[in-house]
């Protein structure tokens, strides 16, 4: 590539959101390039490889790759490069081992669900219902339209002219919380604080605080296009969309950290990378986190003001401690499911190594570990800030420290953990920074209070001209499937403004 090369849309980041952007601007035969800092595309749904496990980084309970409907985003941007990836359906989408024993699954089917939820909460049988029956209210909502750009005012109206009922009930739900729904209808406190951990184990904040839009969809597509796990891992997903992304004439390049975003005369026209290699582009996309993008890409004194607004209101959430561990089969309980959530007292639920989240996806693609051995991967929330200014040494013994604690209790639902670990290989918030390059190893934007649903997460475009952001900084927020529509918003929104 020349030192002058100029491209219709240069994306900063091949996670998710970057690449969906990348490769429907692709298939509209934009000129795309994507710098990706690392080896290998993905981002926090990427992976690595031990001693003949195949690790996920992060995510592995994977929406929106069902095969109807409009919200399997994932399936559709595949699909749109032609290319696809082999999925195994998961029968349940989470165990829960919660305190006071709940014990429960979480179903694909929704009535079988619903029948145990209620075994548990006989009284709230009703309840119950009337609130997950209104999440489906919200998914079928969304599933009756194409997702695009909420900032494109003829979209905006086609879709209402076509789906006026749809639009409506969405416009109803944007500013609502799931909390306050599960409220009216829900009275027992233990159900209440259930209703809190089926949102806060992807949102990170309790229901009154996690958007409705975001609940209604979780909530409902697990018994729509329900969780499918992707044959090979999860990094099968980016690795599907790069090479869709080369076939239809977009580049990728990795090893490329971009240092920053160049403007001139306030616009965004081009960006450097750490070797000092410039490129210049018509759009520039950051699908870096908002702190990464507007405090370390370009000068943090230059921020615009809606930017400085948004940190006010939303705040970096933690990141994680995790634990990648290669056991042998014989850990595993028969009837084991693949994730697994759990907590032993309620008050810990948000606290830093409070909730643990377990996902085991050998049960499910034996291929990943070697024969008769299977896949942990526990992680549990924790702050950057419990792990820095130590010495090497502290550093390392804070970790095992950390890790053989977590062990511990997952002694309760595997018992001979301990005993049966084969390899093992700790994060903490540390690890997490560097290799998914985020600020602090956040997993994403909450509230910093409660929010009037998801009326303040920024779309697409910023207050820079020729600049946008995708990814989980922006609407919708944090999830595969929820950067993958941030995705098709933003190259909706790009393509409109190059008049492609
Ligand atoms: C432990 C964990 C478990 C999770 N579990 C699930 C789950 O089960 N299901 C689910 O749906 N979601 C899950 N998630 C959330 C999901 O993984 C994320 O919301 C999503 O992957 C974020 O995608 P993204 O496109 O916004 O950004 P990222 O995945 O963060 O990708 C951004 C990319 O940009 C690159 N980059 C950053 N800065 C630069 C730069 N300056 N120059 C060049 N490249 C740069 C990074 O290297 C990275 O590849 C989990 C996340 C974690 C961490």
């Amino acid at each position: 590539m020349t030192r002058n090369s100029l491209f219709d849309v240069i994306i900063i980041g091949s996670g998710i959101g970057g690449l969906v952007t990348a490769t429907q601007l692709a298939a509209k035969r934009a000129k795309v390039l994507v710098l990706e800092s690392y080896l290998i595309p993905g981002g926090s749904a990427g992976y690595f490889e031990r001693e003949g496990y195949h690790f996920d980084v992060g995510a592995s309970m994977i929406f929106g790759m069902g095969q109807n409907g409009t919200t399997n985003l994932l399936t559709r941007a595949l699909h749109a490069v032609n290319v696809s990836v082999e999925t195994i359906a998961d029968p349940v989408q989470i165990h829960y081992h919660l305190p006071n024993g709940l014990d429960l699954k979480v179903d694909r089917v929704y009535e079988k669900y619903l029948q145990n939820l209620t075994a548990y909460f006989p009284h709230e049988t009703k309840g119950i219902r009337r609130f997950y029956d209104e999440c489906w209210k919200v998914f079928n909502c969304l599933n009756s339209m194409d997702l695009l750009s909420l900032e494109e005012p003829r979209y905006l109206l086609r879709t209402f002219l076509k789906h006026p009922l749809a639009c409506l009930g969405l416009v109803k739900y944007l500013p609502q919380n799931a909390g306050d729904i599960a409220r009216r209808y829900i009275k027992d406190p233990e159900l209440l604080r259930f209703i809190d951990m089926e949102c806060y184990c992807w949102s990170v904040v309790p229901a009154n605080m996690t958007p409705m839009i975001n609940a209604g969809m979780v909530f409902s597509d697990r018994h729509y296009g329900g969780v499918n796990y992707p044959k090979g891992g999860v990094g099968k997903i980016a690795q599907a969309l790069a090479t869709g992304l080369e076939k239809t004439g977009g580049k990728i390049q990795y090893q490329a950290r971009v240092k920053r975003i160049l403007t001139e005369r306030g616009k965004a026209v081009g960006v450097e990378l750490v070797n000092g290699q410039i490129y210049r582009g018509k759009r520039i996309v950051s699908n870096a986190t908002r702190w990464d993008t507007f405090e370390k890409l370009l000068p943090v004194e230059e921020m615009p003001r809606n930017e400085k607004k948004w940190q006010q209101v939303y705040q970096k959430s933690p990141s994680f401690f995790s634990l990648h561990m290669g056991v042998k089969q014989s850990v595993l309980p028969p009837g084991t499911e693949c994730h697994h959530i759990l907590l032993e007292d309620w008050q810990d639920m948000t606290k830093p190594q409070g909730t643990i989240f377990v996902s085991i996806p050998t049960l499910l693609d034996p291929d990943l570990a070697p024969a008769e051995y299977h896949i942990i991967h526990a992680f549990t929330p924790d702050w950057i800030e419990n792990w820095q200014g130590l010495t090497e040494q502290e550093y390392e013994k804070r970790k095992e420290a950390a890790a053989w604690r977590i062990i511990d209790r997952l002694e309760q639902i595997f018992p001979g953990l301990d005993a049966g670990i084969d390899y093992l290989e700790v994060g903490t918030p540390r690890t997490h920074r560097r290799f998914l390059g985020r600020e602090d190893g956040t997993y994403g934007p909450i509230p910093r209070r409660k929010l009037r649903g998801l009326l303040s997460m920024p779309f697409n475009r910023t207050a820079i001209p020729g600049l946008y952001c995708v990814g989980d900084s922006t609407f919708p927020g944090q999830g595969l499937n929820a950067v993958a529509f941030s995705g098709f918003a933003c190259a909706h929104r790009i393509a409109v403004d190059l008049g492609l």
